[in-house]
């Protein structure tokens, strides 16, 4: 394993961050004449947010017994997938890896950035490819954990074979691990430097609209990271959400509770129907359905008022996400 820094992109490494306002000062009580902000409004809304998020990252990392040096939060952990690309990967040098079926973005803000992506395909029971990932040389490798659109957890062994032996970035995207059995790796992060978990509020906090995601990591990665973000990117209406959130922990978990019971119940109840072949095991909050005749159910479905998701490169699967108790019921009876 390479040094963390010699991973980094050489400009980055040598770039001088943007210093704003809010970094300068965060003394209270002053009179804030430094930011060019509207002085008439409630003092939260017309002021900039804390550009280093401290309260949040401090409420966070107490619940994940880390430092507030190993946390930071993105605009959705979308704005984090492409930062990570962006400190780590040299436009049209650089590529990072996928294991398809994967969650769609990774490869289009790699796109974006004009960084290849390298493809190993799950097999056939959704396992990774050790031998052939370990001969990518890319710089990141994005995981879902548990895989987004298949829901299975990946093996801990191959994991941890990964993480001693990949040369570049490992990012583990958590997005659902809070409706699965299996723990967090947000609490190996000292034992792996590559190691970079990302998580959000999107999904176990209900808070998708808020656009709240989170990246664990080591303090150099973060402070990279922090280097090149916009000045403020969480916003203060997101962070109190996040923190009111954080004050309903009971109830955001017995809504997971539901959630978990239900896709048990629907996954019973759609392998009963003949045009599904499998109704695969799920660890999050959806079920990846084998379905030949995918594209006529989901339009049909369209047609009685339920939205499930179809895929062009995966055309016979269907992803449905666990609703409501009602929901799920009106989707068994369409
Ligand atoms: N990672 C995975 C695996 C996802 O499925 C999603 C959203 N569907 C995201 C990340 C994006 O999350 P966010 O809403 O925090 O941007």
């Amino acid at each position: 394993m390479k040094n963390i820094r010699s991973l980094v992109r050489p400009n980055i490494q040598k770039l001088k961050p943007y210093i704003s306002a809010r970094s300068l000062c965060q003394e209270k009580g002053l009179i804030l004449l430094d930011a060019n902000e509207n002085p008439y409004g409630d003092g939260f809304r017309n002021r900039y947010p804390d550009p280093l998020q401290e309260t949040l990252r401090k409420k966070i990392a107490d619940l994940y017994s880390l430092d507030l040096k190993n946390v930071l939060f993105g605009n959705g952990s979308d704005e984090l997938i492409d930062l990570l690309i962006r400190v780590f990967c040299e436009p049209t040098a650089d590529s990072i890896t996928i294991c398809p079926p994967t969650f769609g973005f990774y490869t289009v803000a790699a796109e974006i950035n004009d960084v290849a992506t390298m493809k190993i395909p799950l097999s056939a029971e959704f396992k990774l490819d050790v031998q052939s990932i370990l001969k990518t040389e890319s710089k990141i490798l994005f995981l879902p954990n548990p895989n987004a659109p298949t829901g299975n957890v990946f093996q801990k062994e191959a994991l941890e074979k990964i993480l001693k032996n990949f040369k570049g970035i490992v990012a583990l995207d958590e997005a659902y691990v809070d409706f699965s059995k299996s723990p967090s790796w947000v609490s190996r992060l000292e034992e792996f430097p590559n190691l970079v978990v990302l998580q959000t509020f999107s999904k176990y906090w209900g808070l998708a609209g808020c656009r709240i995601g989170m990246v664990f990591a080591s303090q150099e990665i973060i402070n990279t990271l922090i280097k090149i973000k916009a000045p403020y990117n969480l916003n203060n209406l997101s962070a109190q959400e996040a923190l009111s959130a954080l004050e309903r922990v009971e109830s955001i978990e017995k809504n997971a509770q539901v959630i978990c019971s239900e896709r048990e119940k629907l996954r019973k109840q759609l392998q009963m129907f003949p045009f599904f072949q499998n109704v695969y095991p799920s660890e999050a909050n959806f079920l990846w359905i084998e379905c030949q005749k995918s594209w006529e159910v989901c339009d049909f479905l369209k047609q009685v008022g339920i939205s499930v998701r179809k895929y062009t490169d995966e055309p016979n699967f269907l992803r449905i996400s666990i609703g409501l108790p009602i929901e799920n019921q009106e989707l068994i009876t369409a």
